[in-house]
């Protein structure tokens, strides 16, 4: 990660930063990443893509909630969104971040909520994704995905290619099966638990999508939207049996979205609603600091 991406992600964690961006003038520029702040506006952003031939998956926004309370109040909203899935028909699943659920706070809660979330999918046609957050819980949330996928499988899980514990958890989690998620990582890490230079990040994400796209047992989700990586998979695809997907974030590269779908590539594309966009909003702005000028225009009404 770049230090200016360490920049942007320090001083938006601030308080007083967090509290001008949510309160002023941060929604209008969320609202380009975010599909809105109600279930109603994701099933209607979740048929749009449908019907443009991408799947989804639907990120009900939060995490670190500090109350069970809260906890079991996220539960309950990704059980109202899996069955707004199976009412209306969308080919979407659900990414949901397990320090939402209450890792953390009480675990075995945590662990009986996902278990509730597979248990509905299920129910559902459908599938749950475990996204992965920052590398004080990588361990923690491998366990608690473990001990629910070896019940259900019907889960996934998120791994992230700048963490040199990667390779070691992926062998451990493809054992489970299920579908899982290669990214590159948002979060900011020291060097003695992430790779640090883009080069080594990306030479990671290439040998771990290649060992990914070779197990036939798991569904490789490929989540870039890097061409370079991207190529690299789509020349190995056709050696594969099983299922594969790319996945991109919604508001990202559209064109070249678009233009994956139409060569004829399975894409899925992450759909995040709700009205806790703050954290979610600053990854996106440090991964791209460019991004940074949408909070400038937004502020000077533009
Ligand atoms: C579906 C999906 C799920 C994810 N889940 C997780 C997760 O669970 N845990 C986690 O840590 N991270 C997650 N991420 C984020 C991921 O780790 C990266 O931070 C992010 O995808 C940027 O990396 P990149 O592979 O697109 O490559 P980059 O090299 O960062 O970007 C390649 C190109 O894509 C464009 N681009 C990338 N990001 C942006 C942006 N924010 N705004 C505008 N343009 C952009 C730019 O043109 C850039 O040059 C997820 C990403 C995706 C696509």
């Amino acid at each position: 990660m770049s230090l200016l991406s360490r920049l942007i992600l320090r001083v938006t964690g601030w308080g007083w930063v967090r509290s001008i961006f949510t309160r002023r003038f941060g929604r209008r520029v969320a609202m380009r990443f975010v599909a809105g702040e109600t279930l109603d506006d994701a099933v209607a952003a979740t048929r749009a893509l449908n019907a443009q031939g991408f799947t989804v998956s639907l990120d009900h926004l939060g995490e670190h909630v500090t109350t069970t309370d809260e906890a079991i109040g996220a539960r309950d909203d990704y059980l109202a969104c899996i069955e707004a899935i199976r009412a209306e028909h969308l080919d979407a699943n659900v990414s949901v971040k397990l320090s939402q659920l209450g890792m953390g706070l009480d675990d075995d809660l945590a662990a009986a909520s996902l278990e509730a979330l597979a248990v509905a999918a299920a129910g559902a046609g459908t599938t749950v994704t475990v996204d992965m957050e920052e590398s004080a819980v990588t361990g923690l949330t491998i366990d608690l995905y473990e001990r629910v996928q070896r019940r259900y499988r019907n889960l996934g899980l998120a791994l992230q290619a700048y963490l040199r514990r990667t390779p070691a958890d992926l062998e451990r989690v493809m054992a489970l099966g299920g579908h899982i998620r290669l990214c590159k990582g948002a979060y900011d890490e020291p060097g003695d638990v992430a790779l640090e230079s883009k080069a080594e990040v990306n030479e990671a994400f290439d040998r771990l999508a290649a060992v990914l796209m070779a197990n036939q047992d798991v569904k490789p989700a490929i989540a870039s939207h890097d061409e370079e990586r991207i190529d690299r998979v789509a020349g190995t695809a056709s050696a594969r049996r099983g299922p594969f997907e790319f996945q991109m974030l919604y508001g990202v590269r559209g064109k070249f979205q678009a233009e994956l779908v139409a060569a004829g590539h399975p894409l899925r594309v992450y759909v995040p609603y709700g009205d806790s966009w703050y954290p979610y909003l600053t990854r996106r702005i440090a991964e791209r600091p460019s991004n940074v000028w949408f909070f400038a225009r937004a502020l000077l009404g533009r």
